[in-house]
């Protein structure tokens, strides 16, 4: 509107010359282009006492036009709004990319009933339904399978496009596609705490929690524009001591109050931030905002946990030692108590009862302890299961000679017990993930010299895995709060991130500098505490979103650099050098063009796979 006024002002001025239609033109391009900033800048200076930027462009625009040069002042308004727009679509685009998630949900699902199945409103859904999943549809919210086996493509939370083969018992994620087969999924979360609403809230509150260096902008800008603007009132002044006319020293004043304007600045860390925060959300890598991002930068040092982060968390069964009774009881006491507990090795021991078609013995009065293990009544009997602390807290001996040969394997260790008898051990293993080793390397030749492994498991085992990552600094055998211990001891000598996925890590997410929770197969409470959550589980992505963090902080400081650069020469030219108003307009808004396309790239730079 705005600059069709413009054109059509310009056509009659220099083509035609009927005068009026000049007039009409320019009214038309100072009503939408000036009008709508000023009232909106004026209700944030009276409702706030923010001074808007654009306040400063209408001033000028205005004061053009008063001194006789209506038409450049149009130029102004005409650009300003145009490149406003741009700037409205290149950081449109950066929201985009979280938003989109919300899309990808399905909004009815095929409830199986008693009569039948018929579809319900995915908000209808509740744990324990029974849905149908056919092939080439969306998961309504988080579930597992019950029945079927088949393949889902996850990369909509993941980024990763290898489809994920399911069996019953599998973990479904809301907003993944069922590939090939008819699937009945067991519905275990609401709509509103499945995962895509999970990560919506993140990015939402990420959006809130403005990073130091765009308090810091903002808080300059506002300073900074009041400058302005009494400074360019002064400088019309001194243009009229300077036996200026007073056109020739308001239109100089306008000129120097558009040369100065801080919108480049302003938007130098706000656009950098939001695009790398949404090419890094498309990689799978969530950050609760600007703020987690700068920090990430300026990690130097990465602690990791073991059982779940640096290993998959798929751990199996490969031994059972029953020293009193046999071995299928000792499992169906162990699945009987661990099917109450998230922990990957409880996962481990109910799958191979289950295998085994063992019928699990009935527990209560369950009562699980991080990086220990878990109790509760069966009957008469207490029983429990878990590492060394727990057997020595009931009293029993594990010191029996039939154990040493598993004792003195790098395998974890479950001690079963009843009462204060040891019944025998399940040893468990757990694959280190393919990506860690991978991940480790490059956060090493990215220059971070300390890697740490903190876990609560044995220590031979601990060692052997921190062998195949490289990683020389291993703590194991430790509770939940001697991580936070650590953590705290790392983060006074360096900035430090800690990677976590498991209930004993939430604490030390929270106090690292950047917590980093596994996303999918995390435990609720990690995700809570922490600043990052690494949907796609993958190390290399880790590596390549602290890449990312650092390129962010370049590019902040280029924008800054170059807006501040442009700035003062644009500035010396409007004081000394009789800059024309329309040089000035187009120096100052394609500067802050310059700055938003900048901070695009990295929207384009994405995270990759490894
Ligand atoms: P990590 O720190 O490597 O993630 P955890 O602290 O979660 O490991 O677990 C440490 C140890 O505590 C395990 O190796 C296991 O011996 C014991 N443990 C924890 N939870 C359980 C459980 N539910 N059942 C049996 N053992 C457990
Ligand atoms: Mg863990």
């Amino acid at each position: 509107m705005t600059a069709t006024g413009l054109a059509a002002a310009l056509v009659d001025e220099y083509l035609v010359g009927s005068g009026a239609i000049t007039l009409v033109g320019l009214i038309s391009a100072y009503g939408a282009g000036a009008i709508p900033p000023a009232i909106s800048a004026l209700k944030a200076l009276f409702s706030k006492g923010e001074l808007d930027i654009d306040l400063l462009m209408v001033v000028a625009a205005v004061a053009a036009a008063l001194v006789g040069a209506p038409v450049e002042g149009a130029v102004l308004l005409a650009l300003f709004s145009i490149s406003g727009a741009l700037e409205h679509r290149a950081m449109g685009k950066a929201r985009k990319a979280v938003e989109a998630l919300m899309q990808l949900r399905p909004s009815v699902a095929e409830l199986i009933d008693k009569n039948g199945t018929r579809t319900v409103p995915v908000s209808d859904l509740k744990p324990g339904d029974q849905v149908i999943l056919r092939p080439g549809a969306r998961v309504p919210v988080d579930g597992l399978v019950r029945e079927g086996e088949g393949s889902m493509d996850e990369s909509t939370i993941t980024g990763e496009s290898m489809p994920v083969s399911k069996a019953p018992g599998a973990a479904l994620h809301e907003a993944t596609v069922n590939l090939n087969a008819v699937l009945i999924m067991e519905v275990r979360r609401r709509l509103e705490e499945s995962t895509v609403s999970q990560m919506v809230k993140l990015v939402t509150e990420a959006q809130a929690m403005k990073a130091p260096s765009e308090q810091f902008s903002a808080w300059f800008g506002q300073r900074y524009t009041w400058a302005v603007l009494i400074g360019s009132v002064l400088a019309y002044f001194g243009f009229l001591l300077y036996d200026y006319s007073h056109e020739l020293a308001l239109y100089r004043a306008a000129t120097l109050l558009v040369a100065a304007s801080p919108c480049a600045i302003v938007i130098s860390v706000p656009a950098a931030i939001l695009s790398a925060l949404s090419a890094s959300a498309r990689g799978g890598v969530l950050f609760k905002g600007g703020a987690a991002l700068e920090r990430l930068a300026e990690t130097r040092i990465f602690a990791f946990d073991k059982t779940g982060t640096l290993t998959t968390g798929k751990a199996v069964v490969t031994g059972v030692l029953a020293l009193h009774g046999s071995a299928d009881e000792l499992l169906a006491i162990a699945s009987g108590l661990e099917k109450f507990s998230e922990h990957p090795i409880a996962s481990a021991i109910v799958s191979e009862a289950k295998s085994r078609s063992l019928t699990e013995v009935v527990v209560e009065q369950v009562v699980s302890t991080a990086s220990v293990g878990i109790a509760g009544r069966a009957g008469e009997r207490s029983v429990w299961a878990g590492n060394p602390r727990i057997a020595l807290l009931r009293g029993a001996n594990v010191g029996d000679l039939r154990l040493r040969d598993v004792q003195a394997s790098a395998q974890t260790l479950v001690y079963v017990g009843e009462d204060e008898r040891l019944l025998g051990v399940i040893t468990v293993a757990d694959e280190p993930r393919d990506t860690s080793a991978r991940g480790i390397r490059a956060l090493r030749s990215a220059g971070i010299e300390r890697v740490v492994m903190m876990t609560g498991d044995r220590r031979p085992l601990a060692e052997l895995v921190a062998k195949e990552m490289n990683i020389s600094e291993v703590h194991a055998d430790l509770l939940p709060a001697d991580k936070v211990q650590l953590v705290d001891e790392l983060a006074n000598s360096a900035p430090t991130a800690f990677v976590g996925d498991g209930v004993n890590d939430a604490a030390a997410l929270a106090r690292a500098d950047v917590g980093i929770a596994m996303g999918v197969a995390g435990s609720e409470v990690a995700l809570q505490a922490a600043d990052v959550a690494l949907l796609s589980e993958d190390m290399q992505r880790l590596a390549e979103a602290h890449r990312l963090a650092r390129r962010t902080k370049a590019v902040i400081r280029q924008n800054l650099g170059f807006a501040l650069t442009a700035m003062i020469a644009l500035v010396t030219a409007g004081a000394f050098f009789e800059l024309p108003l329309p040089l000035a307009v187009i120096g100052h808004e394609g500067g802050t063009l310059l700055v938003v396309l900048n901070s695009l790239r990295l929207l384009w730079d994405p995270i990759r796979a490894s």
